[in-house]
Formats: structure tokens, sequence, C-alpha cells
């Protein structure tokens, strides 16, 4: 695999580095370094969205004819690269990276006039109804019932973690449509408006304080027939096709670095605590200095394997189950990343505030630094890495089975 990029890229790499050099501004840039959880709040990002947009940089993993910029594998990566290095804010990924691609992938061209420039235009926000009590890794055991009733579909049941429902104006949901045939092909992929009176949504507070995710409620809530992605029973295909984008869609290894980059930042400014530093900064403790250079030549072979799958894909092959690999890595790596990041700060690093955000006018006060207030809810945040999107013992079975054969 030839590592080096062709001079074309390193134009492509200039010219992201100038957009995000103009464009970030400080309150973005604040906003997003103050964000400890996995999704940042649409204040947010909102604005970086309307920035991309403009600039025509947004649904980067959609066609072109739906939107998407035309990149190569190598240019997103690189985009990924500077964007993570220059600490630009996350953005909606339910829309832009699930179910979007999905509805440019299976969707009617109806379908596709309708939803996709309100993706992009930030105008409609996207939750994911996957999981439901009793079906989460066990997807294909999910309960909750659409019933065609003339045009429309009648919705009743509920779904659980659904990230950002309470921003949320839509849903994508996995229902089932037939509950007389094999559990897999009774499921259909149907997306229901969340602003109704038969849907509702719950807060559940995590361990860290944050309000990320809910239980949703459908009682008699309706859709239009229309809204039926696919055809009736082809859900378990395309939640298949969405899982994988979740799974490997984006590229993990540049933001992992970038977090290195910015503990080994904070190591060489932090005093060392009691013990086994030489009474300098923490970056001299064996402890730190070791764990961070053996996580960043993790994350530097992850990011080989990151490339190599991007390889694949310029050739036009399909990411496939690999993309489980990406996930059961880079989750882990993130966990000890941010493991790392509390036990550096000592004990300012276990101060848990309890209110959000941790930026601007409204952000509480913090001990010590902003970074070690951070450290503690991302820590926390973070444990779900290696649960949602498919747990780390579900990306294991899928790895021995598909990749390896066993
Ligand atoms: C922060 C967060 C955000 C989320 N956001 C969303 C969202 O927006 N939309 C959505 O639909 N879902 C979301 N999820 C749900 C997530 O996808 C599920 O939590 C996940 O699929 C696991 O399902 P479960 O919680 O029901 O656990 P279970 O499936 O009950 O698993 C419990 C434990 O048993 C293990 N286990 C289960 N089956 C097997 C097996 N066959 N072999 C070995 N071990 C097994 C699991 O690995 C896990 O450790 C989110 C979850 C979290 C934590």
């Amino acid at each position: 695999m030839d590592m080096d990029f062709a001079p074309e890229d390193l134009a492509f790499q200039k010219e992201v580095r100038a957009f995000l050099d103009d464009k970030l501004n400080a309150r973005l840039r604040e906003g997003a370094a103050g964000t400890p959880s996995v999704f940042t709040e649409p204040d947010i990002t909102r604005e970086w969205q309307a920035i991309l947009a403009e600039k025509g940089w947004l649904a980067t993993s959609w066609p072109v004819e739906d939107g998407g910029p035309g990149w190569t594998p190598t240019q997103k990566y690189i985009f990924e690269k500077e964007c993570a290095i220059a600490g630009a804010p996350s953005l909606p990924i339910l829309g832009l990276r699930l179910v979007g691609p999905v509805i440019c992938h299976f969707g009617t061209p109806e379908q596709k006039a309708r939803f996709l420039p309100r993706i992009i235009s930030g105008e409609d926000y996207w939750c994911q109804g996957y999981s439901e009590p009793g079906a989460g890794s066990d997807l294909a055991a999910v309960k909750t019932r659409a019933e065609r009733v003339g045009d429309k579909y009648v919705v009743n049941g509920s779904k659980i973690w659904t990230t950002h429902a309470h921003h949320a104006n839509w849903i994508f949901a996995l229902v089932r449509t037939d509950p007389s045939v094999q559990k897999q092909r009774g499921i259909s992929f149907l997306l229901i408006p969340m602003e109704q009176p038969g849907v509702s949504v719950s807060p559940i507070v995590t361990m860290a304080n944050d309000h990320e995710v809910n239980a949703t409620f459908f009682d008699n809530a309706e859709t239009p027939a229309d809204n039926l992605i696919g055809e009736e029973g082809q859900g378990w295909t395309i939640a298949k096709f969405l899982l994988e984008n979740e799974r490997g869609g984006s590229c993990a290894a540049p933001a992992l670095l970038a977090k290195l980059d910015r503990i080994e930042r904070w190591a060489r400014e932090e005093a060392s605590g009691s013990g086994s530093g030489s009474g300098g900064t923490m970056i001299h403790d064996p402890n730190i200095s070791q764990r961070l250079a053996r996580l960043r030549l993790e994350a530097q072979a992850f990011e080989v394997t990151e490339l190599r799958i991007l390889a694949e894909l310029a050739k036009g092959r399909p990411a496939g189950p690999q993309t489980s690999l990406v996930k059961l890595t880079s989750s882990n790596l993130r966990q000890q990343i941010d493991e790392l990041a509390v036990d550096l700060f000592g004990y300012e690093g276990l101060q848990l505030p309890v209110t959000r955000p941790l930026y601007g006018n409204e952000a509480p006060e913090y001990v010590g630094s902003r970074a070690a207030q951070l450290s503690m809810p991302a820590y926390l945040n973070g444990r779900a890495y290696t649960i949602f999107g498919g747990s780390d013992e579900v990306q294991k079975t899928i790895i021995a089975k598909q990749v390896l054969g066993l």
C-alpha cells in the first residue's frame, strides 16, 4: 500500500487547512473542546453544519448527485484528520451518516427529494429507533409494531437509548410489520415524524450527568405509507447496511491521535503529583509517558488499518464486516485514552460537574483547569463506546464468523 499522498491530495490538504483556519471561530472551538459526550449539542453543531453546507463539504459519504462533495476516500480521510487536529465540532451523524446514506441507497426519487436537502440544511434533525427493552444485541427481536391502515402506518411500542430524541423532529425506526414470518423477515425500516401526539420522549440521564439518551414511546403514532424505505420486510437488510456505516463509516484514528496530542500537551504542563515524577511535570512520570507512548503506537497502527480499508473502498469494494474491527479497536482505544486523561489530573480529574454545558458563560466553575474538569465526564460518557452500535461481544462474534470464518 502506498502511504504517500499524491500531489493533488496534498493540495486538497492545504485547502482544508486554510478553510478550517478561516471558519472555525472561537465559539465553535470552545464548544467542541468543552463537550465531554459522544454527541455535540445542536447549538454548536448547527452553526458548523451550516458553514460546511455552504461550502458543499457536509454530506461527505453521499453520492454527488444526492449532495455529496464527490471526494475520494483519501480526501475524506484528509478532511477528517484536519478537522480532528483543528478541534472542529462533531456533526449530527444520525442524519448525515446513518439515515442519509440509507435514503441515498434505498430511497425512491421522491424520498430523496423530500428528505436529503432537509438533512443538509439542518431543517430535519434525526434520531435512531433501533434498540428496545429486550432487543439490543438481539436486534431482530424488535417488537414495535407498525400496521398498514389505508395510506398510513400506525405505530405502537417503544424504543430505548434514542440519542438526541429530545432534539429530533424525525426518527428512523425498525418496526415489525409482519409478526407471522421468521423474525428477520418481518421487520421494516420506517421514517416517523416525532412532532405528533402519538410520540413521547422521556429523558435518561446517564452516570456522567449527561442528557443524551431517551426512551421514546409510540402510542398510535402515524406516518404516511410513503415513508417506508425499501419494501415491507426489507428492514433487516437496510439495518445491516446502516450498522456497517455506523461502525466503520467515519475515520476514527485521527480523533484518537488528536486527543493523545492534547493529553501530551497537558502532561507537559501539569505539575507532577506525589511520587513517581521527577518533581517537574507529569510527562516525566514513567506511568504516564509509557501509557502515552503505547497508546500512540496502537492508534498509529489502527490508523494504518483504517487506511487499508480506505484503499479497499477506493477500489470500489465494500467495507463489509471489517468495520467491526474498526468499531472494536477504536472503542477500546478511546476508553483507554479517556482513562489516561483522568489519571493525569489526579484528584482534579475526579470532579464531576452536574450541569451542562461545560463551555460558554453558563459553564460551572472548575478546579485546576477546564481540561481536568472535562476528564471524568468524558471517561464516564465514553463507557458507552463499547456498547452502542453493537457491543464488543457482538463485534467479536461478527469478526469470528464473518472475517475469520470460524
Ligand atoms: C449512550 C448510548 C447511546 C445509544 N444510542 C442509541 C440510539 O440512538 N438508537 C438505538 O437504537 N440504540 C442506541 N443505543 C443502544 C445500543 O445499541 C444497545 O445498548 C446495544 O446494542 C446493546 O444492547 P442492550 O443495551 O440491550 O444490551 P444487551 O443486548 O442486553 O447486552 C447486555 C450484555 O450482554 C452481552 N451480550 C448480549 N448478547 C450476547 C451474545 N450473543 N454473545 C455474547 N454477549 C452478548 C452484551 O455484549 C452486553 O455486554 C445506545 C446505547 C448507549 C449506551
